[in-house]
């Protein structure tokens, strides 16, 4: 047990007498978590294997899953990558600061704890203040995975990080609210055209608007497991972001999702199961006297992606034994969604 100390920042005007104090616990090798605009990370020295090494065992993360290297100054990339790719550099000076994480040659600098044995490293630029400010005064790149157990939902808050870790890290940093609320766009710029490993706030349109080309790897549909494209994206074969409820995702036109959550429901609760139900604003009302929680609105998808994990978690503190989830459009944010969704879901159903 360490204790964790909770240090309170506001976002808009980061307290540099605080930052300064959790960039030297980096630095000295301790782990803070902080936000981000997608969700919480957990940082540590990026350089320091020892300190690498405590992130995957406070998670109880498998060691071959990599974890994303933030930078505060663009510039740093080029320490951190062998080479990088005139495609990466029109990315990069179109997206950051901000959520996209690309995949470059690794160079010697980088631990192999870091990348998992990887001849890759995933770098990123995160735009959040605190998060640039922290890494700015560690003046070490920051290696930071999402802030929670290792399978369970991202954390959207301070307190969604209390709950999974405190008395493991030394500090963790109170800035309100992410942004997004789901983890970055993940890259491949190694191969040509890009592919696409990860969906997450930069869309596809959004990437193909710059680079002409992008693939969109199976895996990122997370259409169910490929034994090949487990060499590609190793962290990506696990079982993520599930609630200890059991997930039912529904996939299908609006309607069709709605008869078959309201059929689903009334079979779970004639089993004497807790049912909940993640609904869209839209539709919320037609699900009569279940736990309903509404994750946020069909007509502004980015609403649910904020609203994602922090629904899921809630679901948990209600205790409930079966969540029953409405799926969206996998297009645009929708892709991140539902990637998310299938990922932790324990059941897929195709309703209409
Ligand atoms: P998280 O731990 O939630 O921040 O997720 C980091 C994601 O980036 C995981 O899905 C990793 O598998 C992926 N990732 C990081 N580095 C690499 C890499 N070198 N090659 C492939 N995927 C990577
Ligand atoms: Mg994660």
């Amino acid at each position: 047990m360490v204790a964790t100390l909770v240090l309170e920042i506001n976002p808009e005007s980061p307290d540099l007498e605080k930052i300064r104090f959790a960039a030297r616990v980096i630095r000295e090798g301790g782990l803070v978590a902080f936000p981000t605009e997608t969700v919480y990370g957990l940082g540590a020295n990026a350089l320091d294997e020892a300190a690498v090494q405590r992130i995957f065992q406070v998670k109880n993360r498998p060691m071959d899953n990599p974890l994303i290297v933030h930078i505060a100054d663009r510039d740093d990339v080029h320490l951190l990558a062998e080479t990088v790719p005139a495609q990466a550099e029109r990315l990069i000076e179109t997206f950051w600061p901000g959520p996209l994480t690309l995949l470059l040659p690794k160079s010697e600098l980088v631990p192999a704890v870091t990348t998992a044995g990887l001849a890759t490293v995933a770098v990123r630029m995160p735009s959040h203040p605190i998060a640039q400010s922290l890494i700015r005064e560690a003046d070490v790149p920051v290696a930071a995975p999402s802030a929670n157990l290792a399978g369970r939902p991202s954390p959207t808050s301070a307190r969604h990080v209390w709950e999974d870790l405190s008395g493991k890290i030394e500090i963790l940093i109170d800035g309100g609210e992410v942004g997004y609320g789901v983890e970055s766009t993940v890259l491949d710029v190694t191969s040509d055209p890009p592919v696409l490993l990860r969906p997450g706030p930069i869309t596809v349109t959004e990437l193909r608007r710059v680079l002409g080309r992008v693939e969109v790897h199976p895996i990122a549909r997370a259409e169910m497991p490929v034994e090949a494209a487990i060499a590609k994206a190793p962290g990506m074969k696990y079982r993520h972001y599930a609630p200890r409820a059991e997930l039912v995702l529904v996939e299908g036109p609006p309607q069709a999702v709605v008869a078959k959550i309201r059929e689903l429901a009334a079979g779970y609760d004639g089993e004497g199961k807790r049912v909940g139900i993640m609904a869209v604003a839209e539709t919320a009302a037609e699900y009569g006297l279940a736990l309903v929680k509404v994750v946020g609105e069909r007509r502004n998808p980015r609403t649910i992606a904020k609203g994602l994990f922090r629904t899921l978690r809630e679901f948990d503190a209600e205790n409930v034994n079966v969540i029953l989830a409405e799926g969206v459009e996998p297009t645009g944010i929708g892709l991140a969604i539902m990637n998310r969704l299938r990922k932790a879901a324990a059941n897929i159903v195709r309703a209409g």
